[in-house]
């Protein structure tokens, strides 16, 4: 059975509908609550799952704030460059390989956290962030989806000023400002999705939509990504991979963030993320 793995102050929790379940106390302490530990063990949340409905719930989702659903990733990686339209909206050629920068895990925040403005040129990117769940070296693409532990929705907000920078630019310091990483709300698991390679992405800011695409758009899939990664090294439960975004960045306007903007950012099958800028 599917699962929705989430993140209550600091704690993994499965959510049921309006339900909130600790996995530590549904497990006597034998998984969690650290959501690494609980990533690391995600192949025993379907049957967890399948036993919510007789458990009764430690909270209800309107009575908590949830984090980020994996808060202390070792790496979190980004993809540039990933759709054909944001190639073409940004002036850059198709890449021939998946084009791999870090946002370091400082950044990651969750589904309602604020983003703190750090440049007058910071722009959103909605993207499909996927979920590392087993230790992978050499995975085939074949085999890649048997590692993810599954898929949530982030913001890879990015300081364009700064990740333009230089005769080589180096996009990782601006794109992890503090803050600039949101993710949630949860992470599912592929199966509850009816096509984990074809789900609808959306951005809105202030509700006007700005990105309106489907993940099928991927130039690179999920499994291509962790493929490429886990050939050049060793992926760990937890990483993160932000697969990269669709057209519609402010970049290419100057309609960039600030203090006041509300970014609501979608999934298909997974949910919302909701962000402040301040
Ligand atoms: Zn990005």
């Amino acid at each position: 059975m599917g699962f929705r793995l989430a993140n209550v102050d600091g704690r993994a929790v499965l959510i049921d509908g309006e339900s909130v379940h600790d996995v530590a106390a549904l497990t006597d302490g034998e998984l969690g609550p650290d959501p690494l530990d609980v990533v690391t063990h995600h192949a025993r949340l379907h049957d967890l799952t399948a036993g919510l409905a007789k458990v009764r719930p430690t909270a209800q989702i309107a009575e908590v704030n949830l984090g980020p659903p994996v808060p202390n990733s070792r790496s979190v990686f980004g993809i540039g460059i990933n759709y054909r339209g944001h190639a073409a909206e940004t002036g850059a050629a198709l890449p021939e390989a998946p084009l791999v920068f870090a946002k370091f895990p400082n950044c990651i925040v969750g589904p309602t956290a604020d983003i703190a403005i750090a440049s007058d040129t910071t722009d959103y990117e909605a993207e499909l962030v996927v979920v590392i769940g087993t230790t992978a070296r050499d995975v085939s693409r074949s085999d890649a989806w048997n590692v993810v532990a599954g898929l949530t929705a982030g913001q890879d907000v990015s300081n364009r000023r700064l990740q333009n920078a230089g005769e080589r630019p180096q996009f990782s310091l601006a794109k992890s400002h503090d803050t600039y990483g949101p993710t949630g709300p949860w992470v599912v698991s592929p199966d509850l999705l009816p096509d984990r390679d074809a789900l609808a992405i959306r951005c809105e800011v202030n509700g006007d939509v700005r990105q309106d695409d489907t993940t099928a758009n991927l130039i690179f899939s999920v499994a291509d990504l962790v493929a490429y990664l886990s050939a050049n090294l060793t992926l760990q439960p937890g990483d993160l991979i932000f697969t990269g975004t669709p057209s519609g960045v402010g970049f290419p306007t100057g309609n960039f963030l600030k203090p006041g903007d509300v970014v609501r950012t979608s999934i298909e099958g997974i949910g919302e993320l909701v962000n402040h800028c301040s």
